[in-house]
């Protein structure tokens, strides 16, 4: 177990640091920050800070709209984490003086076509049998929920409890609160675990854990474009949109700065390009459920690489054979959702060396057969035996 000092900066680099955190995307800055303000001693090594997954996600907050079939385990941990968030957004604001762009209008989900419609309504009634707030609308509600709705619209839900959270505004929050807690950065990459020197190391790299552990996490594609209003005005609608188009399935989330956020393609490849295709797909579904879109400005085309794993689910522990390594990667299609729970439950196991069981559904030996830590990496420390 890791004690907790008294809060002060680390200091000198000759002092070993409790707690190396290899990634500084959301998910290791949360970890960093919840660590240092429990008065350890933190490190936390990345050459491009928030350079990965989430300088494009969208920001979707949605354990309900993302709850799918066979995947019941990340179901509740999806929302255990969307629970934290209002008080997670409000600490950091706190800790920062940085609004996050947390909003709570909800999310709208919506079928085009009539076939689409079917579709909606299939994953709906398995929402809706889990428990989970999803509350069919009219023709008429959905209209007056969201005018702005293109009249072929055959029908939507609302998922009230779902909200969103700008990634872009989120991450350098956390850096900042990261840092006012005494979480020194160091601007470089960490090639092997062996050239880590602190008491526990672990490892938020994103798509890059798979290179330091063996743990197989890959990089799932995702296309995405930012669209303007004219003029600086806000968007014409307020509600995260969800939507089924032709087949197509796409979100559009509005922000207050008149941005919206339309995604996303799911691929499985490694490179970021962006492509004709891609990018005419989304517009075509987008402009299909927002017509007023063909009028805004086409800002941003970009793509990025979610952490996959084989389930779906996160990798949340120590590293097999390595208790003095914890992971936490493989946040897929929801790590900025997954943040504050994610941070907690690390940072509790750090600390007091047992883990929550709530983070057993998603240990690193789920898949079978050891990870492959990094070769030439130190022994466990004195602390060697408490996460096994
Ligand atoms: C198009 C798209 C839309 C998305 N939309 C949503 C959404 O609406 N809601 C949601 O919850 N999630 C969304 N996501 C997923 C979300 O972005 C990721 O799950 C999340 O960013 C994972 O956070 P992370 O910190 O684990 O990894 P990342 O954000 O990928 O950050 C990893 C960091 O590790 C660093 N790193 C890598 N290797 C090393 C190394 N060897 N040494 C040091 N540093 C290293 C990188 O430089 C990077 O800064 C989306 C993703 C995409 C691509």
């Amino acid at each position: 177990m890791l004690t907790g000092r008294s809060p002060s900066p680390p200091s000198s680099d000759r002092v070993r640091p409790d707690v190396a955190v290899v990634g500084a995307g959301p998910i290791g800055l949360a970890i960093a920050w919840r660590c240092a303000a429990r008065g350890l001693r933190v490190v936390v090594h990345d050459p491009a800070p928030g350079s990965g997954a989430s300088a494009v996600a969208a920001g979707m907050l949605s354990p309900v709209a993302e709850a799918h079939f066979g995947e019941r385990q990340l179901t509740g941990l999806l929302l255990a984490s969307a629970a934290r968030w209002p008080a997670f957004a409000a600490e950091l604001t706190e800790a920062t003086g940085v609004e996050v762009g947390y909003r709570t209008e909800g999310t709208l989900m919506v079928g085009l076509t009539g076939d689409d419609l079917a579709e909606a309504r299939r994953l709906w009634a398995y929402q809706q049998g889990l428990g989970l707030p999803v509350t069919p609308l009219r023709p008429s509600e959905l209209r007056d929920s969201e005018p702005a709705l293109a009249p072929r619209v055959r029908g939507g839900a609302l998922a009230p409890t779902d909200h969103q959270v700008d990634p872009r505004l989120l991450v350098p929050a956390l850096r900042t609160a990261a840092q006012r807690a005494g979480a020194v950065l160091v601007p470089q990459p960490v090639r092997k675990l062996s050239d880590v020197d602190a008491t526990v190391t672990v490892v938020a790299a994103g798509c890059g854990a798979t290179a330091l552990t063996g743990l197989p996490v890959r990089p799932v594609k995702g296309q995405i474009l930012r669209l303007r209003a004219p003029d600086g005005v806000a968007p014409g609608f307020r509600h995260v949109i969800r939507g089924y188009a032709d087949g197509e399935h796409v979100y559009l989330v509005p922000r207050a700065d008149g941005e919206v956020v339309l995604g996303a393609t799911v691929e499985e490849r490694s490179d970021t390009t962006v492509t004709a295709g891609a990018v005419q797909r989304l517009l075509r579904a987008g402009v299909d459920l927002l017509p007023e879109l063909a009028e805004y400005d086409l800002v941003e085309a970009v793509a990025g690489l979610r952490p996959g794993t084989p389930d779906n689910a996160p990798i949340l522990g120590p590293l097999p054979d390595r208790p003095d390594v914890l992971v936490a990667t493989g946040h897929h299609r929801h790590g900025i959702v997954l943040t504050p729970i994610t941070a907690d439950l690390i940072a509790e196991l750090v600390l007091g060396g047992v883990p929550d069981p709530m983070l057993a559904p998603f240990r690193a030996d789920r898949f079978g057969g050891a990870a492959v830590a990094a070769s030439g990496g130190p022994e466990p420390s004195v602390e060697g035996d408490l996460w096994s």
